[in-house]
């Protein structure tokens, strides 16, 4: 496992990823015309940052530098990461700034609510980073979350993006308990690229992780992401998609991967929007409740509206 020190953060010129700093420049295609997006100068985007900001939250659609935020905030569709915006693994892929994290805020979770509440959400989405420096991994305070918001806003369904709490013994149990409607856990890639891509994880802990939520509490939806264009082979997202079936996970999401700056993992190819199509058919095949691919599908893009559908789609085969 990866674990990042950060033991000059004070420093104002501290990179963001200071593990990368050394590393060659990694050069991707220029982008093709089907990854265009909407630049975010709205009222609706004004709202939303504004209400972010109030509530001194971090949101992964920025750290991330999702290409969706000018569509989703201008529907006040945001997604939340607690715990801080460092994280404690170096992923090749992810923007988020890396090092060790401070402590945990004790009244996030009530903030947390409390946008949500003025955001008017029927469905949020609470992520985090990783934090294998807490010895639950974090769980007590994603279950903390997921408890405050159902006090302050009784009807918003609730769906988490979790990390793999890896050596946590008890950290799943935790937030299971919570009860999330849906519980999302996101495989990345393919399991030959982790080492290159993820390699603080483990494939098959990810894909026993999502298929533990199934048994210890069926009622809970589960889902998981990958991302295309880091290399991978048609014939290992088939695999990826069998491994997941066999975890029963219900919701399927496929984007493509963008680099976020040139010291991350470079785009190997920009897959073509039918090629997504194609791979959304060959899923639902497979059996999946409801599959969501495209150029700029994210775990979170329409979370709320494919919450809805997936809620339709398990009702359809119980009639
Ligand atoms: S897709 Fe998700 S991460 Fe990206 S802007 Fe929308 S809500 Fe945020």
């Amino acid at each position: 496992m990866v674990v990042v020190v950060d033991t000059v953060s004070a420093t104002p010129l501290r990179p963001r990823h200071p593990e990368k700093v050394n590393r060659p420049d990694a050069l991707s295609p220029p982008k093709p015309d089907w990854i265009r997006v909407r630049a975010p100068n709205t009222r609706g985007y004004a709202d939303t940052r504004n209400i972010v900001k109030e509530n001194g939250l971090v949101t992964v659609c920025e750290e991330a530098g999702c290409p969706n935020i000018g569509e989703c905030w201008d529907k006040k569709h945001a997604t939340f990461m607690i715990m801080g915006d460092t994280c404690t693994r170096a992923c090749a892929f992810c923007n988020v700034k890396t090092g060790m994290p401070g402590a945990l805020d004790a009244d996030e979770p009530e903030h947390i609510a409390e946008a949500t509440f003025k955001l008017g959400l029927a469905h949020i989405v609470i992520t985090s980073v990783d934090r294998d420096d807490l010895a639950d991994g974090g769980a007590g305070h994603f279950a903390r979350t997921i408890r405050a918001i159902r006090a302050r806003c009784p009807d918003t369904t609730i769906e988490i993006l979790t990390p793999d709490f890896l050596r946590k013994e008890g950290a799943l149990e935790t937030v299971v308990a919570a009860k999330p409607d849906v519980f999302n856990h996101n495989l990345e890639t393919v399991p030959s690229h982790y080492l290159t891509v993820r390699p603080g994880a483990r494939y098959f802990h990810s894909i026993r992780l999502l298929q533990r939520v199934k048994e210890i509490d069926p009622a809970i939806f589960t889902k998981s992401g990958i991302m295309v264009g880091l290399g991978e082979e048609r014939h290992e997202v088939l695999q990826v998609m069998d491994d997941l079936r066999s975890a029963e996970v219900d919701f399927l999401t496929i984007g493509q991967y963008l680099q976020p700056t040139r010291k991350h993992h470079a785009v190997m190819r920009y897959v073509p929007p039918d090629e997504f199509a194609g791979l959304e058919k060959v899923a639902y095949t497979k059996g999946f409740l409801m599959v969501s691919a495209s150029p700029l599908t994210r775990s979170s893009h329409h979370a709320g509206d494919d919450f809805a559908r997936l809620r339709a789609a398990r009702a359809a085969l119980t009639r």
